[in-house]
């Protein structure tokens, strides 16, 4: 529901204040006290309400229930008198209170330099100023002869399809699936859901208030990429099941021409002035190089090409990996089977979040379709609960004695509460702590959250194994000591080739430089994660150096990058020019840049291995 400039919106909240307060109970008091002090102007409700938020989560917030009800009595109040006197909202927050608000909001300091940052993702004016605006009104005859390329649909392809729709510029997808939705569309397996908050893991220009959980199941998110599409139109442009093969840039016309791959085999060309490549970073499954995989008799199946005619229910079952796909599925699966031996290699630390399993209550949706900009300094909440309120964590004090296991006094914090958290879901038994606990510093690998994955591992059916695997047999996985572990299905949970990024593309740029040429198997780099040098007019979301890996919504960061790209065409078509390439000293300060902050951060720990790295460490 929008309220500005809505009155009757408004008049009808309002009109039964009993039926209000009573909504307002389910609301959460840090957005509450933000749209009231946003609405209001009254900065002593921060001073009274502030002290109780102890953090940037709702299950932080330590209000007593008396402060709450006045604080809902006084948003009842500041609505009514909105909707009596026919006041308009106002669409920004008093600035002079913003600084104070953004702590109050969140439990914890706010640096300056976030504010922009903030207010562009508040967007609360309703107007999306991710949105390129024109600086000057483009030439018919440039905007009609302009044309993109998108590769991908899923949630980064769909949303650059839907800010080129918006700019008027023509542009067709090449979406090698059946369906949009990319990652989302292609993993089906059993426990699937998204580990980031999904008020905050969406686009910012499309909240979505009715989601049931507030972290989601698969089938919902990909539902909510289509919804997306319908409500835009986009789906005309969009060409399924095929395939780009290669991209070449024309020096002659300036253009990039690409061969594609349709889904009866026929190939045909189509030309572009900019290609924008959405392919992602996990969708090519890793097989891992385990001798006799082939042999064995039984289903064996990749976690992102689940086989649902396999009825797993009462079979014994073995799974490869313990990453975030290997963490959901064996919850999942763990009770119908007979048994699950898990095959890991190395842990991974789980947090705990009390609303992982939560769903969204219907007086708590109320609350976000209908208070004004509640909806808004909720996601602003979870923007700061996911993503750099934790970053000191990750970086390496050299004085920090003890370096193997944790990097800085607050991540040994973190480490000892994922510790008492381990030992207490699996009863204190000392070989399963030694076994699920891993050996190097929290946040290492991307940190998952526990699922009841700790629980399930005391469960009778439940067989951890970190005995190395020597080799698969047609009967099941012999490990190092000489076991068999018998199975009747295998799941590889082993994750994505990750480090080939853009393959099996073949690009060749300007003067016949190739991608592979400069990447090499697994060294890809580009400005920003967005451009290569000899690449004109060719741009990356979700490239190089742009994993989220403490935190944060793989969605917010391409729309940052959407926004960056579209200024770049904005440039192109305004312009005239005809192309537009990152120059090499930017490119190489920027990769400089990364590699030294990287040098002080954990990923760089020799004891992490992680699908972040290539074997040089980089
Ligand atoms: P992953 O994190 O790369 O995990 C792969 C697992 O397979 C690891 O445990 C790895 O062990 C193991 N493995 C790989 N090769 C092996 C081999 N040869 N022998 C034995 N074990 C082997 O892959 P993923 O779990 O599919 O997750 C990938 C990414 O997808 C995640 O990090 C996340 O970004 C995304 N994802 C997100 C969600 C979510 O939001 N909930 C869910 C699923 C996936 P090592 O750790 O020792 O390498």
């Amino acid at each position: 529901m929008t309220f500005l400039n809505n009155p009757e919106a408004l008049k009808a909240v309002v009109a039964d204040r009993n039926a209000l307060l009573r909504h307002l109970e389910a609301a959460d008091t840090a957005p509450l006290l933000m749209v009231l002090v946003h609405l209001g102007g009254d900065p002593a409700w921060l001073g009274r309400i502030a002290p109780h938020i102890k953090g940037p989560w709702s299950f932080h917030d330590e209000t007593p229930a008396h402060v709450r009800a006045q604080l809902c009595e006084a948003v009842a109040d500041v609505l009514a008198d909105y909707a009596v006197t026919v006041k308009p909202l106002p669409t920004t927050p008093p600035m002079e209170l913003l600084p104070a608000m953004l702590d109050a909001c969140t439990g914890q300091h706010v640096p300056a330099e976030y504010y922009p940052l903030v207010l562009e993702e508040l967007d609360l004016a309703g107007v999306d100023p991710k949105t390129v605006h024109w600086r000057q009104p483009p030439s018919p005859e440039r905007i009609a002869d302009f044309s993109v390329l998108v590769v991908g649909a899923g949630f980064s392809g769909v949303g650059m399809g839907i800010k080129l729709k918006e700019a008027g510029i023509a542009f067709t997808i090449i979406e090698k699936n059946a369906e949009v939705g990319g990652t989302w569309y292609e993993n089906t397996y059993p426990g699937i859901g998204v580990d980031t908050a999904n008020h905050f893991y969406s686009y910012s220009f499309d909240n979505n208030n009715n989601w049931d959980h507030f972290f989601a199941h698969g089938d919902q998110i990909e539902d909510y990429i289509q919804r997306n599409v319908e409500r835009t139109g986009l789906r005309d442009q969009i060409r399924f099941g095929e395939e780009v093969l290669s991209l070449v840039w024309d020096e002659d016309r300036l253009m990039w021409r690409a061969d594609i791959r349709r889904c009866d085999g026929q190939t045909y060309t189509i030309r572009a002035n900019a290609v924008v490549s959405a392919v992602g970073m996990l969708n090519r499954p890793k097989v891992p190089p385990i001798k006799g995989l082939d042999s064995f008799t039984g289903p064996k199946f990749h976690t992102a090409r689940w086989d649902h005619s396999v009825d797993y229910a009462g079979k014994r079952v073995g799974m490869i990996g313990t990453g975030a796909s290997g963490m959901q599925v064996g919850p999942a699966i763990q009770p119908v089977v007979e048994s699950l031996t898990i095959f890991q290699r190395s842990p991974h630390w789980a947090m705990l979040n009390p609303l992982y399993f939560e769903t969204v209550s219907d007086a708590k949706k109320w609350v976000l379709n209908h208070i004004p900009f509640y909806t808004k300094w909720f996601r602003f909440q979870l923007f700061w609960s996911s993503s750099d309120t934790f970053h000191h964590n990750l970086k390496v004090d050299p004085d920090w004695p003890d370096q193997k296991r944790s990097l800085n006094a607050e991540n040994a914090k973190v480490r000892e509460q994922l510790e008492a958290h381990i030992a207490r879901e699996v009863g204190h038994d000392p070989e399963l702590i030694r076994k699920a606990t891993p050996d190097y510093p929290p946040y290492g690998k991307r940190m998952l959250r526990d699922n009841h994955w700790y629980r399930m591992l005391t469960e009778p059916n439940v067989d951890l194994v970190d005995e190395p695997i020597d080799r698969v047999e047609p009967a099941g996985v012999v490990t190092a000591d000489g076991t068999l572990h018998p199975c009747d299905i295998l799941v590889l949970a082993t994750g994505f080739e990750t480090r080939r990024m853009l393959w099996p593309m073949q690009i060749t740029g300007r003067g016949g430089a190739t991608i592979l040429d400069r990447w090499g198997d697994e060294d890809p780099r580009a400005h920003l994660g967005i451009t290569v040098p000899e690449f004109p007019n060719f741009f990356l979301i979700y490239g190089p150096n742009t994993n989220l890996s403490h935190g944060g919504s793989a969605v917010f960061h391409s729309e940052c990058q959407v926004r960056y790209i579209m200024q770049g065409l904005r440039e192109l078509v305004e312009t005239g020019q005809a192309a537009l390439e990152v120059r090499p000293e930017p490119f190489w300060d920027y990769q400089e840049k990364v590699d030294n902050a990287h040098s002080a951060l954990v990923w760089a720990h020799p004891g992490v291995t992680s699908w972040y790295k290539n074997a040089a460490g980089r």
